[in-house]
């Protein structure tokens, strides 16, 4: 009997949304190594805004020189541990495409992968897995200014304003106290 697996579906634009923190920690990384090449590892899942990268970073051990990255360790473990998008750079060109050996070798192992050039982010791409094929989609980064979402727990409270504290100033006639100063 042919059975598949049950897919649950997102309906998203096909872009790579990247934190401008990303692009931050590139430009400091292509300072520390000149007109070489680099590559980073990061983290990325679906939405309904595009492919979302995530604002952590894993650096490979890597040899480089100005047209290769040479990697020193495995990657196949990193990305079963969830280094799932790859991102290297063309630092010799201002608008930067993916090269043949890119594509055939790099594109097609992870879920994304992004190129970086002397002007940021240059070209993107995406990978899906359609029957027995893969198909890989080139798209256009995205840079978003880095949202910052702290986890209170349980820690602030917010509390509610006593109405009638209130109250009970204005009839004493003292107009200067504010409603917050006296909650407090
Ligand atoms: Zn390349």
């Amino acid at each position: 009997m042919y059975t598949r697996k049950s897919w649950g579906t997102v309906v998203a634009p096909a872009i790579v949304v990247i934190p401008e923190y990303i692009e931050k920690v590139c430009h400091s990384i292509q300072r520390q190594v000149g007109k070489n090449e680099f590559s980073i590892l990061l983290k990325g899942q679906w939405s309904s805004e595009g492919f979302i990268v995530h604002n952590e970073f894993f650096i490979p051990l890597q040899e480089v020189t100005i047209s290769e990255v040479n990697f020193k360790e495995d990657l196949y473990p990193l990305v079963r541990k969830g280094w799932n998008v790859i991102l290297h750079s063309h630092p010799f060109t201002t608008d930067a495409v993916f090269s043949t050996s890119d594509e055939n070798t790099i594109n097609k192992n992870f879920d994304c992968s992004i190129l970086y050039c002397q002007n940021g982010f240059s070209e993107a791409s995406l990978r899906f897995s359609v029957d027995d094929m893969l198909v890989i989609v080139k798209t256009k980064p995205k840079i978003v200014k880095d949202k910052v979402e702290v986890l209170l727990g349980n820690k602030i409270k917010v509390k509610e304003i006593r109405k009638y504290g209130f109250l009970d100033i204005k009839k004493q006639g003292d107009d200067d106290i504010d409603i917050e100063e006296f909650s407090l």
